[in-house]
């Protein structure tokens, strides 16, 4: 960690800008045998990230109950942060008196953030759309706020992410096809207005692809996005209630309708076990998700043999790890008994615990995953994971 003991001193925004403008990413990679697959490296201002990749969410400039000690064990290479939530507390130009994102949570590596659209469109309330941008009410006092591309845009300049996402239009894919085309029209034209309004040259600027789980609109919207100079290409609008069928043939279509595209591929908000295979034969290169911290606040833990449910009584006098093979803190010291006791007693221990080994585990199958397309054996691993995921939902259920 650059902060060292130190004690964070507020810095004006010019000090951290670079005095030299630098490329905002580079992105090299290896096509492999495995459908659309590409093992890469993507080099940030921040430093490198090994891809396929999983970026683990940290919204409110944390990842909820782990340090950025715990997150460096984690092997974790690149975070996210969630502009929605920190331009309404602490504020964009609060985080930027104080020396940027990075240093604010003194995390020195790599930081994408989200154009707080997601969020607008998921959480807010009372939304007013117009072509200019979105009014909303904020979740947390009601007050009213206004997010366009050029707002989110200079918020993410402020944070100083090292790659800032393109403002968009989510809507829900079960919607009438003419509401879906709506708003990926209004998605292209945010896209355009969002490039023109990047803010640094030391920050990347990705687009974002949407079109529901319709061909033509997806077609359409990879056609247009792919388009502009973006430094790289997102799938939007999937994990939000479509079916794993659909989620498959459109990311299927994507890759075909990219071809030999060279950016970086970036799918949003999608982080189970078996979803990344699925993703990574049809050449997605990143992703995030709360789901691997959000199920270990609940007592869900990921292993090799699938899920475990802490909150189990056949946990109490276990004396097992959570998985043996896991180099983690929470599998390296303590059992499944002593989890399945702070669960019980709401200790915050068991929060950290469980999150730490959660991110560690998935990581390490990220890693796993791209030795597994390098030596060609990506169909037989994806077997395993599926098979002990599968095994471990008839389990639960
Ligand atoms: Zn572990």
């Amino acid at each position: 960690m650059t902060q060292g003991g130190r004690k964070p001193r507020a810095r004006s925004r010019a000090a951290i800008l670079p005095s030299v403008p630098s490329p905002s990413v580079e992105f090299t990679f290896d096509t492999t045998a495995t459908g659309h697959a590409r093992l890469g490296r993507m080099t940030t201002a921040h430093g490198p990230i090994d891809t396929p990749q999983f970026m683990p969410v940290g919204t409110q400039a944390t990842v909820k109950s782990l340090s950025p000690a715990d997150l460096r064990a984690t092997g974790a290479q690149m975070i996210l942060g969630n502009t929605y939530h920190l331009n309404l507390r602490p504020t964009a130009e609060r985080i930027d008196r104080l020396g940027g994102l990075h240093r604010f949570m003194a995390w020195d590596g790599p930081i994408l953030t989200d154009s707080g659209g997601f969020q607008v469109f998921s959480l807010a309330d009372l939304r007013r759309v117009d072509d200019e941008g979105v009014t909303f009410t904020s979740h947390l006092d009601g007050s009213t706020h206004r997010l366009t591309p050029e707002r989110a845009m200079e918020i993410q300049a402020l944070l100083g992410s090292d790659v800032a996402m393109a403002f968009d239009q989510l809507v829900d894919p079960g919607l009438p096809r003419a509401a879906v085309a709506d708003a990926m029209a209004r998605t292209h034209r945010w896209a355009e207005r969002s490039l023109a309004a990047r803010g640094r040259p030391d920050q990347a600027v990705f687009g974002i692809v949407q079109g529901g789980v319709d061909p033509d609109l997806r077609r359409e919207s990879v056609a247009v996005v792919s388009a502009l100079p973006f430094d790289g290409i997102a799938i939007g609008g999937l994990s939000v209630g479509e079916s794993k069928a659909d989620m498959a043939t459109t990311l299927a279509l994507v890759a075909e309708a990219l071809g030999d595209d060279p950016r970086p591929r970036y799918l949003m908000g999608v982080g189970s076990p078996v979803d990344f295979f699925t993703a990574v034969e049809r050449g997605v290169d990143l992703f995030d998700c709360v789901l691997p911290t959000r199920v270990a606040r609940t007592g869900q833990v990921w292993t090799d043999a699938g899920r475990l449910n802490l909150r189990n009584a056949a946990f109490l006098d276990d004396p097992s790890p959570i998985d043996a093979a896991c180099a983690c803190e929470a599998c390296g010291q303590h059992s499944r008994a002593y989890l399945a006791h702070l669960f019980r007693a709401r200790e915050l221990l068991g929060y950290r615990l469980a999150t730490l080994h959660n991110v560690t585990w998935t990581l390490e199958l990220m890693r796993r995953l791209r030795a597994s397309l390098a030596d060609g054996s990506f169909d037989a691993m994806r077997a395993k994971v599926v098979a002990a995921f599968a095994r471990s939902e008839t389990a639960a259920s």
